[in-house]
């Protein structure tokens, strides 16, 4: 029985169909009952009718974020809060993140996620609905290392980073098993070094083919993907040679990497939102030096590779890499996409495809990203068209989770 109608001036689906003029979504019991015109579909008469002059999408989902309450752009601080202080600025970072219209996330990489997820989803807190990795997984001294300390500091089981450390195919499986245990909904590894990461070079590979393989092979047979950190070339194609799911950054991509994406139907995750703000203003927020002289020098690639793998057709998705200090606050995340019409050379319906439709794709979870019969209603209603200006993403009108409108 329908009793939410959603009219809109404008209503995308989220799939490849063009938005529809005098759109109209019938919601039942917080699914989609039908998304189509005005004219086509009536509205019962105990439904609660909503109209709105602007323009209608599926809620927007962040392909690649960190739940993990960061205040601050220097590492040596994310080190020094507890988990509990964490994961009350995460739940502040929650509300933001759904008020802004980002109706799912996926968290990859943080010791806070798996229960901000469980929160959420039982209604103890406001939020997305939360995808999580947990912790991710690094190589000894690799990406998710804090080699800026002593290594006798870090404890490889709980270095209070972004990740755990595992060497060798064994470990590395037994890591991935024991993820799957805390119940994670995908695995994150680091296959090659970063950019906030001290000792490393994001050209640098890290992880071996047997290391990244016991960790696919692990998540795939109990069905959940695995996505890599990988910004050098040969660790990008390293970790899709080795079945990962999705690339995180993807920062010097060349031909045979964007085959391997075609061959292995991987999504790219650019984020190329941190990348422009650390480089527009990361030295007044207390990046480290090492931190701005990796990104001054691979910002032009970066931009350049997901140029690259758009036009290739490589399917490119919209996540942000923030964490919350003011540099990266979660609430303003939309900047990808702007960034992806401005820079990319995205139209603006691609780019809104690839905040929804496409970054669904990372997810174990068909029924998000898109407004298709059965599909969540998560819906993002903006004053403005999108489409023809993709800043009208940030002028929220309303947003509802599940048919629910959010409070804001
Ligand atoms: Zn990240």
């Amino acid at each position: 029985m329908v009793d939410l109608a959603i009219d809109a001036d404008r209503l995308f689906d989220g799939t490849d169909a063009e938005p529809l003029a005098d759109g109209r979504l019938l919601v039942s019991e917080g699914r989609v009952e039908a998304a189509g015109t005005q004219e086509d579909l009536a509205v019962p008469d105990d439904a609660d009718h909503r109209r709105y002059a602007g323009t209608a999408i599926p809620g927007l989902v962040d392909a690649h974020l960190h739940l993990w309450g960061a205040r601050s752009m220097d590492p040596f601080e994310w080190l020094k809060r507890t988990d509990t202080h964490a994961a009350a600025r995460a739940t502040a970072d929650l509300r933001d993140l759904l008020a802004a219209g980002f109706t799912t996330v996926r968290d990859v990489g943080s010791g806070t996620g798996l229960g901000l997820r469980d929160a959420v989803a039982e209604g103890a807190v406001p939020g997305p609905r939360v995808y999580t990795s947990g912790l991710a997984m690094s190589q000894t001294g690799g990406h998710g290392d804090s080699h800026f300390l002593p290594h006798q500091w870090v404890r490889e089981e709980d270095p209070r980073g972004v990740s755990t450390l595992a060497d060798g195919p064994a470990e590395c499986r037994k890591e991935a098993r024991k993820r799957v245990r805390e119940g994670v909904d995908l695995v994150k590894i680091m296959t090659t070094g970063g950019v906030l990461s001290e000792k490393d070079h994001p050209r640098q590979s890290q992880m071996t083919d047997a290391e990244i393989s016991a960790v696919v092979e692990e998540a795939h047979r109990v069905g959940i993907p695995v996505a890599s950190h990988a910004q050098g070339t040969p660790g990008v194609k390293n970790a899709l040679r080795n079945g990962v799911d999705t690339v995180e950054h993807g920062i010097w991509l060349d031909d045979e990497a964007v085959d391997l994406f075609h061959e292995t139907g991987a999504t790219l995750v650019p984020t190329l939102a941190v990348m422009h703000r650390i480089c527009e203003r990361g030295a007044e927020h207390g990046l480290p030096e090492y931190g701005l002289e990796k990104a001054y020098e691979a910002r032009e690639a970066h931009f350049e590779s997901a140029r690259k793998a758009h036009e290739a057709g490589v399917p490119v998705a919209l996540g942000t890499d923030f964490l919350g200090p003011e540099l990266l606050p979660h609430g303003e995340n939309a900047l990808e996409a702007e960034l992806f019409v401005e820079e990319v050379g995205m139209s603006e319906r691609e780019a809104i495809r690839a905040g929804t439709g496409v970054a669904a794709r990372t997810l174990p979870d068909d029924d998000v990203g898109t407004l298709t019969e059965g599909d969540h209603a998560d819906v993002l209603v903006v004053d403005g068209d999108p489409f023809t200006d993709i800043s009208a993403l940030h002028d929220v009108a309303t947003v509802f989770k599940g048919g629910e409108e959010v409070e804001r």
